[in-house]
């Protein structure tokens, strides 16, 4: 039998994640003209699931995809800072296009505001924020993602690309976990 007791909640299910995927290709398809040319950008591993996912739903067929590792640490220093490095980036041209950076989860905001500054600082036209989950209560830097799918409380959430020591990405849905049972 699959192993589900470390499920506490199901906050988010599948079918309210792909509804929103169908929903912000649409969007993002009335957002860009047909001639301008669309980068997804997914910041890895989390928001693989959600790129995976949103792919099926444009109707235009020439979509770019690229991906980023962004990770972060908390500085040294007393003040926890959060240093975030940018890593594993498959985009070389990064002036000039329209990027849409997908993230897994919008938490402090300091990973999306790296990524953000880095593109910005590169030149990129146009630079749109898709984030599945948002936790605006935890936010400490100042960045709102353009497309939402679900605002959540502050909870530790796993499921659908968002990890416990890399694993129970494949989770279908976002749920809340019991810590002691993962
Ligand atoms: P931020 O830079 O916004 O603080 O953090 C974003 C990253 O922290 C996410 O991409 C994710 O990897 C991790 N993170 C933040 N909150 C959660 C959570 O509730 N569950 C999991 N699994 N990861 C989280
Ligand atoms: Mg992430």
């Amino acid at each position: 039998m699959t192993k589900r007791d470390f499920i506490k909640e199901v906050l988010v299910t599948h079918e309210e994640i792909v509804a929103f995927c169908k929903t912000l290709a649409s969007n993002l398809e009335s957002t860009f003209d047909e001639k301008d040319e669309i980068v997804l950008l997914c910041v890895l591993k989390g928001s693989l699931p959600f790129m995976a996912e949103l792919l099926k739903h444009f109707t235009r067929s020439d979509i770019v995809c690229e991906f980023l590792r962004a990770s972060s640490y908390e500085g040294q220093s007393t003040e926890s800072k959060g240093i975030v490095d940018i890593s594993c980036n498959t985009l070389d041209v990064i002036e000039g296009r329209n990027i849409v950076i997908l993230e897994d989860i919008l938490d402090t905001g300091r990973t999306l505001q790296a990524v953000r500054d880095y593109l910005a600082a590169k030149g990129a036209k146009t630079i749109k924020i898709a984030t599945l989950v948002d936790k605006p209560e935890r936010r400490v830097v100042n960045i709102k993602a353009d497309y939402i799918g679900f605002t959540i409380p502050d909870h530790f959430v796993v499921g659908f690309g968002l990890d416990f020591d890399e694993k129970y990405r494949n989770l279908q849905d976002i749920i809340i976990p019991y810590p002691e049972k993962l």
